[in-house]
């Protein structure tokens, strides 16, 4: 039904990762061993290093501890109690290139013409696998990119525009109770200028994850976030969605549950944002 291989393009935005990599940058500090990070070229293929879901395929040598790995690992319970999603053991392989350069051609030559990312996942029919390089933004990218990993591992069929949202809603650190302050300021903006109006039916029906725009995955996020916090028992909504979802059956609107059960969903998705704002 969808993209074959399925990939979802995860957004290279230089500004995504700022807050969350620096408080990371320090744990790398204190977790890496002596030696580790360094790069080890022959391990990449030779030596994967299965922890939980998550098999890591790295091409420098990874800490034996650190809070990152915990963090991801930790992440499929967390996706599966906030959803309500049954999880799977379906194998994860994250792909991790200590150089940008090498991650690049790796990626380019196992997937010709994809558009350049800073971080991607993909399911094929064989396995479902990120890749991504080490840089200033590996937590927020790899958060992002194993969500969508334990996501299509447990939930099949699911919308672009909600798999998208998901995971910029699980890629903000632990504490933050998901909010994307990048997307929330994004929003708050674009509101402000007459730039964005809520418009869920539009999100619903994007179908290419190579064309999505910042507008796209913050709004994204949002409704992600207004159907989690904005009220007791409206994320019903959404679990209920999910659970409703069939392989080989078409998803219906999330849209038309919603409507059915919110007043005016764009007004009310709007009050939720100036309720983060405050
Ligand atoms: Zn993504």
């Amino acid at each position: 039904m969808r993209r074959t291989p399925l990939i979802t393009a995860c957004f290279a935005l230089a500004m995504l990762a700022l807050g969350a990599c620096r408080s990371f940058n320090s744990d790398r500090r204190i977790d890496l061993r002596p030696g580790a990070g360094q790069k080890d070229a022959a391990a990449y293929l030779a030596h994967p290093v299965t922890v939980g879901q998550l098999v890591f395929h790295a091409d420098f040598i990874l800490p034996s501890e650190n809070r990152l790995i915990d963090e991801l690992v930790a992440e499929r319970q967390l996706i599966s109690d906030r959803l309500r999603i049954a999880t799977s053991d379906r194998q994860i392989h994250v792909h991790l290139f200590a150089d940008e350069a090498d991650f690049k051609r790796h990626v380019s030559r196992r997937f010709p013409g994809f558009p350049e990312r800073r971080a991607i996942f993909v399911e094929t029919d064989r396995e479902l696998a990120v890749y991504a390089s080490w840089g200033e933004a590996i937590a927020d990218d790899l958060r992002h990119e194993v969500a969508h990993g334990y996501l299509h591992a447990s939930v099949p069929n699911l919308p672009l525009w909600l798999d998208e949202g998901l995971a910029e809603y699980f890629e903000v650190g632990r504490g933050l109770d998901g909010v994307n302050r990048m997307h929330l300021d994004y929003l708050r903006g674009q509101l402000a200028v007459g730039g964005w109006r809520p418009n869920l039916p539009r999100l619903e029906q994007l179908t290419d994850a190579g064309a999505l725009t910042q507008l796209d995955y913050a709004e994204s996020w949002l409704w992600v976030h207004f159907l989690l916090h904005s009220e007791a028992g409206r994320e019903t909504l959404l679990t209920g969605y999910l659970a409703s979802l069939q392989p080989g059956v078409p998803a219906g609107s999330l849209g038309d549950w919603v409507k059915a059960s919110v007043k005016d969903p764009h007004e009310a998705v709007i009050a939720h944002l100036r309720s983060l704002s405050k």
